[in-house]
């Protein structure tokens, strides 16, 4: 093993990058060969607790709808929400609707290029300031991502568990940061991550840092998988439980309902539910509190769906409404899915279907 100085390390990953990077990603191909500030913060709000492989199909499809963010300003905050449905936690999307207005009628369409006042944005957390300011305007700007800290967690043995080893290899990366060209860096270490010091199997002999790398000489020979970076032992997700109601009259709608805008699926359409809740409530009472009028039954086929904090597992009861309470709208049958309907209610409609 050789100890490399950080400016050695950088050189080495960057010329990996030049040569290995991703070249499948859609956001980075701006036509100046310059990353567009616009698309790097959309492709870094959707990519936030996202997979790259769940976001490229969104992000294409926002782009192609939306090519600048002064288009997507004037969008209609409810096609803007039909087209993220999908791709969870949509406190992001409205966030975006949000800070894509404040960009392009206060700011004439100029995004903030220091990391500070990124912050000052919403929905724009510590990660993407740093991932902005550095891939869209080569801020000095170090963003630590999962990729991030496995790599440099690896490359020096760093013994804390997650998260508390953020801030060392924040340090360490800021060490490395070549000047004038953080956001190659930036990007540099999430496709080493990505692509060669993955999270079960790294390809060392891929690395540009095999040479320097303390986990993989403390593996050799002990036959172990890399044990870095460490975790904390994990804690079990509480479940909840619930009943959702398919409500439909004789000419065939069903009810919708707009949920509030905040908490969870906040601003969503979806179909009424009762509350979520760790004890379960049997069918009777459920449909009892909604106040329908009508005949109902307990399906068969049941949701489940996880969530980042807990598991929900809904029960699903049809009602063949009559009369009664009947909160949201009615739609019909055959435009239901036309609806911004996140993955736990497209789940319901495969249910009764
Ligand atoms: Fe990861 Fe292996 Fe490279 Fe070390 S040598 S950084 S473990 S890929």
């Amino acid at each position: 093993m050789t100890d490399l100085s950080p400016r050695t390390l950088a050189d080495q990953v960057l010329r990996w990058f030049d040569a290995s990077g991703r070249t499948d990603l859609p956001w980075r191909d701006a036509p100046s060969g310059q990353r567009d500030p616009y698309r790097v913060w959309l492709s870094e709000i959707m990519l936030q607790q996202t997979t790259c492989r769940a976001v490229m199909g969104y992000f294409e499809k926002f782009t192609r709808l939306w090519p600048d963010v002064k288009a997507l300003a004037a969008a209609d905050s409810d096609d803007v929400m039909r087209a993220w449905a999908g791709l969870g936690y949509y406190a992001r999307a409205r966030n975006m609707i949000k800070c894509a207005r404040i960009i392009a009628f206060e700011r004439q369409g100029v995004f903030p290029t220091d990391e500070r006042d990124l912050l000052e944005l919403p929905g724009i957390g510590p990660y993407s300031a740093a991932a902005i300011s550095a891939i869209a305007f080569h801020g000095p700007s170090a963003p630590v991502d999962g990729n991030v800290i496995r790599v440099l967690s690896r490359l020096y043995a760093i013994k804390a568990v997650m998260p508390a080893n953020k801030g060392l290899v924040g340090e360490y990366a800021a060490k490395m940061l070549p000047q004038g060209h953080s956001g190659t860096f930036a990007e540099a270490l999430m496709d080493l991550g990505a692509t060669v010091c993955k999270p079960k199997k790294p390809d060392c002999p891929l690395c540009p840092w095999q040479g320097s790398c303390r986990a993989r000489t403390l593996a050799q020979g002990t036959g172990q998988a890399i044990d870095f970076p460490r975790k904390a032992p994990k804690k079990d997700k509480p479940a909840r439980t619930g009943w959702v109601f398919w409500v439909q009259r004789n000419d065939g709608q069903v009810l919708l309902e707009r949920r509030p805008d905040t908490g969870l699926l906040g601003g969503m359409t979806g179909f009424p539910t009762s509350a979520w809740q760790g004890a379960e409530i049997s069918p009777q009472r459920a449909f009892d509190a909604q106040g329908y009028g009508g005949t109902w039954q307990v399906l068969d086929q049941s949701v489940r769906h996880t969530f980042t904090h807990f598991h929900l597992h809904l029960g699903v009861i049809k009602v063949d409404w009559v009369e009664g309470r009947q909160t949201g709208f009615w739609c019909p049958l055959d435009e239901v899915r036309s609806h911004a309907l996140p993955s736990v209610m497209r789940k319901v409609v495969k249910v009764v279907e």
